[in-house]
């Protein structure tokens, strides 16, 4: 049913969606009009309004991959972002980081890719990967 809000006639959505913040993953009953939250019910703590206010204007989402290693005791090297990420643009960020190869030795907390497609995020290494030699 429509309704006004800063002087606009607008309709009242309910979106459920599942808190990720923290491991007890409760389920929101999210009412909004578009990204402007109205209500949240069903959270555990206030965090879940946060969560539930930003994915509806900019969702975000920790990125967990592995990227090519030449001369090194192991092919692939795990990493991961050091910050979440923006949801609409991981696809680009996967394609991206499969066109990354790094050579041996690489070090645990190196910074695989800086500024990741201009976010402002860096890929990060999350294991040392020695070389051949050792
Ligand atoms: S609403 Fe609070 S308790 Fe529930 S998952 Fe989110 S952060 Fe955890």
């Amino acid at each position: 049913m429509p309704f006004l809000f800063k002087g606009k006639h607008v309709m009242e959505e309910k979106t459920k969606m599942l808190c990720i913040t923290c491991p007890k993953g409760c389920t929101l009953e999210v009412t909004h009009a578009g990204k402007t939250v109205l209500k949240v019910e069903g959270g555990g703590c206030k965090r879940g309004a946060d969560y539930a206010a930003a994915e509806l204007t900019d969702p975000r989402r920790m990125v967990a991959t592995t990227v090519r290693v030449s001369g090194g005791a192991h092919p692939l090297l795990p990493v991961y972002t050091r910050k979440p990420f923006p949801k609409p643009r991981i696809p680009s960020l996967l394609e991206k980081l499969r066109q990354v190869e790094l050579h041996a030795p690489v070090s645990m907390g190196q910074v695989v890719l800086a500024d990741a497609l201009g976010t402002g995020i860096d890929i990060i290494a999350s294991r040392d990967v020695g070389s051949d030699g050792g």
